[in-house]
């Protein structure tokens, strides 16, 4: 997929969404990621590709990508990224991924969320609500701080139950807590990829594995 840049937004102080304009506009389904290279010299030790979720829905005529911004620790990579310029051109590998919405509409589902892990929940999110389609939906969002809590307007407008944790670890006895009745709901798990590995060995004994998704972010290593 050629894709040019369009322009950033400040999601907050250190949460930016990346806009671009697709050459064609991709088939992608809610939820799916791209994977990206930058072409530039001297990179870091950890490359010039990333992997990154689509925030954006579908039903947007540009695709975004919403990522942390850590200043001067940036890798070279994020600064690469944060210094394209209008219409500078890119290629990256077409969406891919299974961290979609199920066909059974009427499935419950339980959207848990470690910091930049919001970002399938948003594209799925605004793609439900740009297309009036209603599904129930708990989010259960962990961040560091108040924030750090990104898209909650969207959240709540479309009515999902939203359940915030700040300032304390998220566990899976809390997740099935919060989630009550969960015997029959859809458990989704996004973030940094050692949260979502504890949390779904937190859960694996609890609930049946077929009703357990994960997206794993490798890169950070505490939400
Ligand atoms: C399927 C998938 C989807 C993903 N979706 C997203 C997404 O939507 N948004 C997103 O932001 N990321 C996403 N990621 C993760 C993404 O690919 C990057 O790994 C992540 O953003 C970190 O980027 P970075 O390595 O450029 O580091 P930075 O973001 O620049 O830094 C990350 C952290 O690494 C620290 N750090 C700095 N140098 C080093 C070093 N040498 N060794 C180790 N740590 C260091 C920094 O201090 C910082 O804490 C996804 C990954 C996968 C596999």
């Amino acid at each position: 997929m050629h894709l040019t840049f369009s322009h950033k937004t400040h999601e907050t102080s250190n949460i930016y969404t990346y806009w671009f304009k697709p050459l064609d506009h991709p088939k992608h389904i809610a939820g799916q990621f791209i994977e990206m290279t930058l072409d530039y010299p001297d990179p870091d030790e950890r490359g010039t590709k990333r992997w990154f979720t689509l925030s954006s829905s579908p039903t947007d005529e540009m695709v975004s990508i919403t990522t942390r911004w850590f200043g001067d620790k940036a890798s070279t990579f994020k600064q690469t990224l944060d210094s394209l310029t209008k219409n500078q051109g890119l290629e990256v590998v077409d969406p891919d991924g299974d961290f979609t919405l199920p066909d059974d509409k009427d499935k419950e589902l339980v959207f848990v969320a470690g910091g930049i892990g919001i970002t399938p929940y948003h594209s799925i999110v605004k793609y439900l609500s740009d297309k009036g389609q209603k599904r129930k939906i708990h989010l259960i969002y962990a961040a560091k701080s108040k924030d750090d809590l990104v898209f909650l307007d969207l959240f709540k407008k479309y009515g999902c139950k939203v359940t915030t944790v700040v300032d304390e670890t998220l566990t899976g006895a809390k997740i099935l807590e919060f989630a009550e009745d969960y015997s029959e709901k859809l458990i989704y798990i996004s973030g940094p990829e050692p949260m979502v590995e504890s949390l779904y060995d937190q859960l694996k004994d609890h609930v049946p594995k077929d009703q357990l998704k994960t997206d794993y972010f490798p890169g950070y290593q505490t939400i």
